[in-house]
């Protein structure tokens, strides 16, 4: 599905000479539809054009990042062993790590409090998006907790007996 790198891409084709804007067209006629200027419009990359940060493709792109982790986390949910103590949990659309510790299971290994002690001192190291400032200006201390506490794992596995929490992430790189 990716575009591999040797389809010419707008920034390619304007660096030698072919093409008269390194604009990316998706995202440009994306804009236009939508009634917004097309000034600063995004650079056609194979990085952008393979990013669900192009708009021409983001639908597709998002669409075949949830099938391949379904895909994924069923087949290491099926390859488990009978006597495996790991439990995969059951992420849905709303469930993020403050519903999580709502949980006995997740309660047993390790207190809400506790858990985000140790999650703050990763959070403060994590920048504040220009849309969340005000907010964080706000109570930097609530807005930290906050964050983690809406974090949403792709996958969470449990194993009891250890007392591990594994936090899944899956994330589609590119090699071209
Ligand atoms: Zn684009």
């Amino acid at each position: 599905m990716a575009v591999v790198r040797n389809t010419p891409t707008a920034s390619f084709l304007t660096k030698i000479g072919k093409m008269q804007t390194a604009e990316c067209r998706m995202c440009r006629i994306a804009q236009k539809a939508r009634g917004e200027s097309t000034d600063g419009v995004a650079a056609e990359t194979h990085g952008h054009i393979n990013s669900a940060g192009c708009e021409g493709k983001a639908i597709t792109i998002t669409a075949a990042y949830h099938s391949i982790w379904r895909h994924l986390h069923d087949s290491m949910h099926a390859t488990q062993k009978p006597k495996s103590k790991l439990k995969f949990v059951t992420i849905d659309k709303e469930c993020n790590m403050s519903m999580l510790w709502r949980r006995e299971e997740f309660l047993r290994i390790r207190s809400k409090e506790e858990l985000t002690e140790k999650a703050r001192d990763i959070e403060v190291t994590i920048p504040v998006k220009k849309s969340q400032e005000a907010r964080y200006n706000l109570d930097p201390e609530s807005f930290v907790e906050n964050r983690f506490g809406g974090r949403r794992p792709d996958g969470v596995a449990i194993n009891e007996a250890l007392q591990i929490v594994y936090i899944l992430e899956f994330t589609v790189s590119y090699i071209f």
